[in-house]
């Protein structure tokens, strides 16, 4: 039997993807929840678009040259023989439901917000995962730059909310369809002068889109001297940018013009940002990119809708921050009160006093499986209970439970009808 086969019937997880078990799902959680809220207060709403697309939504909208759409896609083939696959980003599927749902009709200006798993064949290394999940926001309809300043506040309030301090925002402004042709030109000269000594996916770059070159990791001394998107935006753009950054200055939100900045995907017009972690725990991959995309939605439909908006990676975040035992670890695992179960008889009065807490909102729980009460009280433990209600033979007889209050050390009889006002009085 070939190696290959061996793999591929094993139970093991396809490579790239990972389990989120219970304790880090509630670092997800956690995350997405502040997340949420941050999204209510600056006005947007959810979208949840489906995993799988058709392949030409991400051909037309990333471009045919992009890494992602070259080599990074799982595509699937339906039975009708079209070719599908997991969503690799969130912004083209977006942008396909706005002009499907005529959103544009609907309201000048629509802000929404998604958060899901993405899937890209990558080589898989810490922080670069194949299904991974992200957090976003697309606004439409706003040329001015007041969105993009909103959509880079939204991205830093999120970090803090997650608990990121210190990061760095790189910003740029790659032009228009107007002065953005003349710039690639500019480039390509200067590159066709040093094509020799650049890497070989630059070399093909270079014909098909010059500026994904200053995206590459390899040919960076080269690239340093190369000429920068800045020197040839048209007046608006010039002006865009500008303001841009008056808004940021005016808000202190720091950040840092970076020139060779780009972005890897071809939709971008104007602003592109890229943020990062600073300090002992900087990482070398972007926490979260965004920018503005003014033809896209032209592109893919008909009306000409401006639109900017950014996507955070929760991986890259979540491996920055230590858990936060407190919040998330006990309140998703712990429970506050057990039901120990003596004997058989007693099973019933048991799963009922469960129902019963559970319905008042008490995060209850206990096994009802026979066990001995020492086993039963470990398991208390182990959830992290602060009380445990024991019904045995006798507690059904007198038609009481025992309450016992595992912090303090204490137990005392309370009558069955008696027991919900007893906790209340208790627990506050
Ligand atoms: P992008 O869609 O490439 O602009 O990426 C936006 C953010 O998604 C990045 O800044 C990362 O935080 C996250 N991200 C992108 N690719 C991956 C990946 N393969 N694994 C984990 N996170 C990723």
């Amino acid at each position: 039997m070939n190696q290959e086969v061996e793999i591929d019937t094993s139970i093991q997880t396809v490579r790239g993807m990972h389990d989120v078990l219970p304790e880090k799902a509630a670092e997800y959680l956690r995350t997405e929840t502040r997340a949420r809220e941050i999204f209510a207060a600056f006005g947007y709403r959810e979208i949840r678009t489906p995993i799988l697309e058709f392949v030409s939504l991400f051909e037309r909208a990333l471009g045919q040259s992009t890494d992602i759409v070259e080599k990074e896609m799982f595509t699937v083939k339906d039975r009708g023989d079209r070719l599908l696959c997991l969503r690799p980003e969130g912004t083209a599927g977006v942008v396909r439901a706005f002009i499907e749902n005529g959103f544009a009709k609907k309201s000048a200006i629509n802000k929404f917000f998604y958060c899901g798993p993405m899937f890209r064949a990558e080589r898989p290394q810490k922080g670069r995962y194949r299904e991974f999940f992200q957090i976003g926001s697309e606004y439409f309809g706003n040329e001015a730059p007041a969105a993009d300043a909103e959509t880079i506040q939204l991205v830093s309030a999120i970090l803090h909310s997650a608990g990121i301090d210190s990061f760095e925002i790189q910003l740029n402004s790659i032009g228009c369809t107007e002065c953005r042709p003349k710039y690639q030109q500019i480039l390509t000269e200067y590159l066709s002068g040093k094509s020799d000594k650049l890497c070989q996916d630059c070399q093909k770059r270079m014909k098909r889109n010059p500026l994904r070159v200053l995206d590459c990791k390899i040919d960076r001394n080269i690239l340093e001297q190369a000429p920068k998107s800045q020197d040839s935006l048209c007046e608006n753009c010039t002006q865009h940018f500008t303001q841009l950054k008056g808004l940021l200055q005016a808000t202190k939100t720091e950040f840092k013009t970076v020139p060779g900045l780009v972005r890897g995907l071809d939709y971008y017009t104007r602003t592109v940002f890229e943020i990062y972690a600073t300090g002992k725990t900087g990482a070398q991959d972007a926490l979260a990119a965004g920018g503005r995309y003014d033809t896209l939605v032209r592109e893919l439909g008909e009306e000409n809708v401006p639109a900017v908006g950014f996507a955070l990676g929760i991986e890259r975040v979540l491996n920055l921050i230590a858990p936060d035992l407190n919040e998330s670890t006990l309140s998703s695992n712990n429970v506050t009160i057990f039901v120990a179960a003596l004997g058989t008889e007693s099973t019933e009065k048991s799963f009922q006093i469960l129902s019963e807490l559970r319905k008042n909102a008490y995060s209850a729980d206990g096994v009802l499986n026979n066990q001995s009460l020492k086993s039963q009280m470990r398991l208390a433990n182990s959830r992290g209970a602060r009380f445990c209600v024991i019904v045995g033979e006798d507690e059904l007889k007198e038609k009481s439970v025992t309450l016992r209050d595992l912090k303090q050390q204490s137990q005392t009889k309370v009558p069955m009808e008696e027991l919900l006002i007893h906790l209340k009085k208790v627990t506050g």
